[in-house]
């Protein structure tokens, strides 16, 4: 049976505005509409980052994303990907790579995780909790005091699971998740990363629980102060058609006195990092150009200091910034400045030599 993206794609005009800013689609040099009617392999569809910017500029209203995004289910179901192979990643696993390296860091929050009974729960995400975790620490006090926060979840949103394609594992993980907010009576949820936002509303809706992002909880008090140079919040993927980060983020900079200028490319439009559908895992090589270009548009936006509010973007452009600063906003915001690029030489490092052969190996031990 054919799925409904591919059947959507019969509507697809060829226009060729989806492949401007996609090195997949240019790469492979057809039209949706042809990819959908020749049927696209399983390597194709781990090639697509996720990240909406098709969608974004389709004038039909048309989803190539969806079409790749289905695929990769059906390559699961059918076993035409090993997924595996990629074991490391699934957050549904006690060793997995993030659990280790923050075992391997000495990273706990056994004094602050989500135990007893409350109202009101932060959700940092995997990339903040794991890779700044001082950032983490500051961010739950601060919202501790602006809105009694009363536990942190160590926990993972399942999206890692859904953009593998293990749909079934990703709703099995949602439901434990689930069942753990009841048992805790939790009643909000306030995220740090868009990407755990947008997985963990439609979950949580039917519930009641009230979903609120870091930027609206934090309280009027912030640290950072704007310091005369120009910053540029890049915009992340998931955020892309409603905005509601990018908004806030923006608001609270402002107010703060950080002076902003925009990318050509934001918003609506904004381009991917290279960090999406966990593509890098996968083909590094068709990602390898997107950290350049996002650093590119920020220095002909004038500005001196790249600004991400997803933690895996931050790590991103840290690693290549070359003479630009990139930062969190959540940092700026709690007047810090935290090293992105530290955590992946970090986690590089613990897998070097025989120690971290015996690490690799205890992560893929089951
Ligand atoms: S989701 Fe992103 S990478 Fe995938 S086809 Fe669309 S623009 Fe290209
Ligand atoms: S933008 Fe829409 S109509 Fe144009 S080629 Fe892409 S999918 Fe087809």
């Amino acid at each position: 049976m054919k799925n409904m993206a591919t059947e959507q794609m019969k509507m697809c005009r060829e226009c060729g505005l989806c492949a401007l800013d996609c090195p997949l689609l240019a790469e492979l040099g057809e039209s949706p509409r042809r990819l959908a009617k020749r049927g696209i392999t399983a390597e194709e569809a781990y090639s697509c980052m996720l990240c909406g910017a098709c969608e974004a500029a389709c004038p039909e209203g048309l989803s190539p994303r969806k079409l790749f995004a289905e695929r990769r289910d059906q390559a699961v179901t059918a076993g035409e990907f090993a997924a595996d192979e990629y074991r490391y990643l699934f957050p549904d696993r006690e060793q997995n790579l993030m659990k280790v390296f923050r075992d391997y860091s000495g990273v706990d929050y056994g004094d602050i995780e989500l135990k007893g009974e409350t109202e009101s729960c932060f959700f940092p995400g995997c990339t903040l909790m794991t890779y700044v975790p001082e950032l983490t620490r500051q961010v739950y006090d601060t919202l501790r005091e602006s809105c009694g926060c009363g536990g942190m979840a160590v926990k993972c949103c399942g999206k890692p699971l859904t953009q593998l394609g293990l749909t079934q594992r990703a709703d099995d993980a949602a439901r434990r998740l689930l069942a753990s907010f009841r048992a805790h009576k939790v009643r909000e949820l306030i995220v740090a990363c868009p990407g755990c936002y947008y997985e963990l509303r439609p979950l949580l809706a039917p519930e009641g629980i009230r979903l609120r992002t870091v930027y609206e909880a934090l309280g009027p008090a912030t640290a950072g102060a704007g310091d005369g140079r120009v910053y540029t919040v890049h915009d992340s993927c998931p955020d892309r058609f409603e905005g509601i980060f990018g908004r806030q983020v923006r608001e609270r900079l402002t107010a703060s006195g950080f002076k902003l200028a925009e990318m050509a490319h934001s918003g609506r439009g904004a381009l991917c990092c290279g960090s999406g559908g966990m593509v890098s895992h996968f083909r590094p090589d068709l990602t390898a150009g997107l950290v350049g270009g996002r650093l590119a548009e920020a220095r002909q936006a004038g500005a001196a200091v790249l600004v991400s509010y997803c933690v895996s973007c931050a790590a991103k452009f840290a690693g290549a910034a070359d003479g630009l600063e990139a930062v969190h906003a959540l940092g700026l915001l709690l007047g810090r400045r935290d090293d992105f690029a530290a955590p992946k030489k970090k986690l590089a490092a613990m897998l070097e030599g025989p120690d971290g052969a015996a690490i690799w190996a205890r992560i893929m031990a089951d």
